[in-house]
């Protein structure tokens, strides 16, 4: 039978916005590689009552559940005795459990708080999970389950919310008997994504036909971040080569239709595509910043090994000529074959009552040994998105004044 899980994340830190649960996250990531499909993903705060429903509910639709949280020894720490009301386990002392907790008050020279042996305390039937380094151990415990998509049983594993320790034991002592669990036939995954720049999440799906539809194979998402728009490819198959036959005509169709909209894939951004496309023509680059908050600088110097082809930039927080004057001034400082500048449009940065009327507003100018080109931009986004969004136009003026040029 298939393994679906659920994670549940627990604490009032969580559910009240104070802390953001990356376990659950780093979880989920986990289960896929181990080639588990993650059905739910629940955030309970620390209250009894709520537990128990959210343990009663976890059984009923997964086969798999991974808690994190809530096994501490304090009154707010009540994970163990929800699940043992959950499943109609008794809680019961665990001896060699109770003899860690006291092994390591001793190492640490002090007194154990009565109130730590609930620690020690599990529902009956229950695995204890080491806890090598903390003083929760954890807690595996399988239930049987007579109906619903767990039926045949549903195996709970606890871990601390403490992501240092819970990383641990989930390497050590839960990720193996998931392997195990799920056998060896079991489904793999695999992703890929392809990063876009130039044009809007509607307008690049309509120029991939019939492509983002639920249930096609593989499937293909799309998503929109700071003026990012990336595709998402997803295969499940028996193995990894088989994933990999699956995405790769997908992915060339998205090549094909999409053309010079792609600049990237993976962890690489806008400004790794053109530091490796300056390096490919043998090309280098110096940049002004007078619209952008320094981006232009911080990315390009930002790239790994970037200063072969990128020599520097200045950044002006009031710039006093016009992007074309700071595109050439910063080529010749740097001595580089092209100078990219940002900077306010004339008009606009000499008329202060001028009102948000739409039109062009910056300018991105580049400069090389040939001429100046220009281009204007106007403010469309969140304020919060401009010095990115300017900073990602610039990047990708660059990046297509090169491509262009490499065609002819
Ligand atoms: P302990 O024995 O350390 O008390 P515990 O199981 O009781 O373990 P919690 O008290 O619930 O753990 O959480 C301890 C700390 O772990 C939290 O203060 C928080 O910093 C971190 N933490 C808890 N849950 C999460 C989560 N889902 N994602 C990220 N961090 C978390
Ligand atoms: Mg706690």
């Amino acid at each position: 039978m298939a393994t679906h899980a659920e994670i549940i994340a627990i604490g009032d830190e969580i559910t009240s916005g104070q802390m953001l649960d990356t376990n659950s996250q780093w979880l989920a990531q986990r289960l896929e590689a181990l080639g588990v499909r993650t059905l739910y993903h629940t955030t309970v705060g620390d209250e009894l009552q709520p537990c128990v429903n959210v343990f009663r509910h976890a059984m009923a639709r997964a086969n798999l559940v991974v808690v994190t949280g809530g096994l501490g020894p304090t009154a707010d720490d009540l994970t163990r005795q929800s699940l043992g009301e959950a499943t109609g386990r008794p809680l019961q002392l665990d001896a060699a459990a109770l003899r860690h907790v006291r092994d390591i008050f001793t190492r640490l020279h002090r007194q154990m708080p009565p109130q730590n042996e609930i620690q020690a305390m599990f529902p009956a039937g229950s695995r204890v999970i080491p806890n090598p380094h903390g003083t929760a151990p954890g807690i595996d415990l399988e239930v049987p389950c007579s109906h619903g998509p767990a039926e045949g049983g549903c195996r709970f594993f606890c871990l601390p919310g403490v992501p240092a320790e819970m990383m641990e034991m989930w390497r050590e002592s839960v990720a193996p008997v998931i392997a195990a669990m799920v056998g060896p036939d079991r489904r793999v995954v695999l992703r890929r994504t392809i990063h876009c720049f130039g044009a809007g999440e509607s307008q690049i799906e309509s120029m991939l036909p019939d492509m983002i539809r639920r249930g096609r194979q593989p499937t293909v998402g799309i998503t929109a971040s700071k003026a990012t728009v990336t595709l998402r490819i997803a295969a499940e198959g028996a193995s990894e080569a088989e994933c990999v036959a699956a995405i790769e005509p997908t992915a060339a169709a998205i090549y094909d239709c999409l053309g010079s909209l792609v600049h990237s894939e993976g962890d690489d951004q806008l400004q790794d595509a053109l530091v490796r496309l300056l390096r490919g023509v043998g090309r280098t680059l110096a940049t002004a910043d007078g619209a952008t908050g320094g981006l232009l600088a911080e990315w390009l110097a930002g790239v790994n090994g970037s200063s072969d082809v990128y020599r520097g930039g200045l950044v002006l927080s009031r710039p006093d000529s016009p992007a074309e004057a700071l595109a050439a001034e910063c080529r010749t400082r740097f001595g580089t074959d092209f100078g990219l500048a940002v900077a306010p449009s004339p008009s606009i940065a000499s008329d202060s009552t001028h009102t948000a009327v739409p039109g062009p507003s910056v300018t991105i100018a580049l400069a090389s040994d040939e001429a100046v080109a220009v281009k204007h931009v106007a403010f469309a986004l969140h304020p919060e998105l401009r010095h990115i969004y300017l900073a990602k136009q610039s990047l990708d003026f660059v990046r297509q004044t090169l491509l262009l040029a490499r065609q002819s």
